[in-house]
């Protein structure tokens, strides 16, 4: 097909359910969806916008969406983003890979240092977005560089002293779409690597919740003197604590599950009653590691969420 000049690369569809592409099973429609496959048609769909509010969805592993659903557009990235090269030293992947594949190349070619992207769901992108990884170590220790596109659509790139990684999170404007990595993979011993893998991998799975919808974490840890989150949980006596579908894990009390029917606020309900009696109780405000989006300020308000 021919295209004008300045006509847009990318089809935009229109109130899309969310609850379906979303890990949580949950949540409302977005307004409009755009699904680029290349850099230049994420310019494209940039450009459409004309600076209008934006974000960008990877498999919503760390996301709780509101019933009533998106006003800003969405992308998910696709195509040419689910690249994944074993390179001499490195490993290079788009941001629509996920990273369970990119833990299990890394694994079969007994790279070292991805053994705690073992059963973490998601995308590179959004491991970057979220700094994902296990308590000892995280996504940035391998950056050696990232590239993301800018809302005005210039590509840049940054290494990892630049993103200035902390616990869950970058210094990197939020309106940022990483588009790819190259991370250090030194090659090791297979057999030491398959190990650390398989070894994580297991303890990971029996501590935690795989059998029902869940998006892993809810609170950050709260740190000295209150140790994990799910201890805080524990002792305001919210473990297994259920409003309509969702439930607080009986298995790990830092993840609330999808029974089946949970709607967003049942979700939203649990954490504003944890929330509450973690103050009362320790003096505690939790702060959400989820990110929560299409809800009202005063209800993030409540969950000391923005
Ligand atoms: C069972 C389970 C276990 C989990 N275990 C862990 C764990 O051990 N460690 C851990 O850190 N997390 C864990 N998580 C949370 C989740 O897997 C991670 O946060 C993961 O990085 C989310 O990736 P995603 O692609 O699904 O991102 P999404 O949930 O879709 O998005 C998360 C954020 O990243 C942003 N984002 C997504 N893609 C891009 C992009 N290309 N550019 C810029 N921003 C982007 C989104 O806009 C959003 O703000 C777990 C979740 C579950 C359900």
């Amino acid at each position: 097909m021919r295209r004008r000049k300045g006509e847009s690369t990318v089809r935009w569809e229109r109130d899309v359910p969310l609850a379906r592409l979303a890990r949580y099973r949950i949540g409302g429609p977005a307004d409009r969806l755009a699904r680029p496959a290349s850099i230049e048609e994420l310019r494209s769909a940039l450009a459409d916008l004309g600076g209008a509010p934006y974000a960008v969805l990877g498999t919503g592993a760390n996301v709780l969406i509101a019933e009533s659903g998106l006003r800003f557009a969405l992308f998910i990235l696709g195509g040419r983003f689910g690249e994944l090269d074993l390179e001499d030293g490195a490993i290079r992947a788009g941001a629509a890979t996920k990273l369970p594949a990119l833990a299990g190349a890394a694994r079969k070619s007994a790279r070292v240092g991805f053994y705690f992207l073992e059963a973490v769901p998601g995308t590179v992108g959004g491991g970057l977005r979220m700094n994902a990884g296990a308590r000892e170590d995280w996504l940035w220790h391998r950056v050696e560089w990232a590239e993301a596109v800018t809302p005005d659509g210039e590509l840049v790139r940054v290494d990892a002293s630049e993103a200035n990684p902390s616990y869950r999170s970058v210094a990197l404007p939020d309106e940022w779409i990483f588009v790819r990595a190259r991370f250090t993979a030194e090659e090791g011993d297979p057999r030491a690597v398959r190990e650390e893998h398989f070894g994580f991998r297991e303890r990971k799975v029996r501590d935690q919740v795989y059998d029902l919808p869940s998006v892993g974490s809810t609170w950050k840890n709260p740190g000295a003197p209150h140790g994990s989150a799910w201890e805080v949980v524990d002792e305001v006596g919210m473990r297994g604590a259920r409003i309509g579908g969702a439930q607080i894990a009986e298995r790990h009390s830092n993840f609330i599950v999808n029974l089946g029917d949970a709607r967003a606020d049942d979700v939203l309900d649990l954490m504003v009653e944890t929330r509450r009696r973690a103050h009362e109780q320790l003096g505690i405000w939790l702060e959400p590691e989820i990110r929560l989006w299409g809800f009202e300020p005063d209800r993030l308000a409540e969950v000391g969420a923005r």
